[in-house]
């Protein structure tokens, strides 16, 4: 079965609940292609006012983070249970940015990825080797290392994504070629595949992150292997991400 291309805003901390609530409502009413499945990712605080907007839409909420306990004294953490009951379906783990900058590692992700799956959310589980690691030939090393956060699952958990977001190539403007992203993603696929089995990793989508516009989409979508994009500066404003989405329902000959 043909996997079904979905384009995911990140609007990392960008946008109050107003600004969100606002693009919103500005996407919907440009009217968005049938045949690729959308999401928004706002900060915590415009979950509330983006779902709102969002609600009974083909525009799925999403978000950038999840706590890996289901519940306690943790200051400032957000459970599963609270983004379930906000009407999110969909939340990013292990961003690069929170890798990096907050030391998130793969027994945390694994936990965060089981909490979601608990509630029934869909992981958008995120990997990508840094420009070190390609220069040093050790990506697939980078990349098996990432995956290895679904050691202890004997499925996929809730109906997973995964992205594929070198980080050489977010936010720097050098997206990569629509050739090396093609080739990481099939490691992925044959990484999940020795995990999972072939029908589960042929089912799982396999978004490209890093530097996606509206110039380079169509490129990276014509590759078989690619389902689709996470979008971050790309995605603040509603005609480029439109356009990103047109370019991915294009790809599945759906627009
Ligand atoms: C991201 O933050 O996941 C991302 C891909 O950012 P950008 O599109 O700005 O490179």
């Amino acid at each position: 079965m043909a996997r079904r291309p979905l384009v995911v805003g990140n609007w990392k901390m960008h946008k109050t609940s107003r600004e969100g609530a606002a693009f919103a409502e500005e996407l919907l009413a440009l009217g968005l292609p049938d045949g690729v499945d959308v999401a928004l990712a706002p900060a915590f605080p415009a979950l509330e006012s983006v779902g709102r907007v969002l609600a009974g839409t083909s525009v799925a909420l999403a978000a950038q983070d999840v706590f890996a306990e289901p519940a306690g004294a943790y200051t400032g953490e957000v459970s599963a249970a609270m983004l379930a009951d906000l009407e999110v379906s969909l939340v990013l783990v292990g961003h690069s940015e929170r890798r990096r900058g907050r030391g998130e590692a793969e027994p945390e992700l694994a936990e965060k990825m089981r909490r979601l799956a608990e509630r029934g959310l869909t992981p958008l589980y995120c990997v990508g080797e840094t420009l070190e690691e390609r220069e040093a030939g050790r990506t697939l090393e980078a990349l098996a290392r990432q995956m290895e956060a679904f050691e202890a699952f004997g499925e996929p958990p809730g109906s997973l994504v995964v992205a594929y977001e070198p980080v050489w190539a977010i936010g720097t403007g050098r997206a990569a070629t629509p050739a090396l992203a093609a080739e990481a993603h099939a490691d992925i696929r044959r990484l999940l595949a020795e995990r999972f089995g072939r029908d589960a990793a042929a089912d799982t989508r396999l978004l490209y992150g890093g530097s996606v516009t509206r110039g380079n989409a169509a490129a990276l979508f014509a590759e078989e292997e690619i389902d689709g994009a996470l979008v971050g500066g790309a995605a603040l404003e509603p005609g480029s991400l439109l356009e990103i989405a047109r370019a991915a329902a294009r790809s599945a000959g759906r627009d």
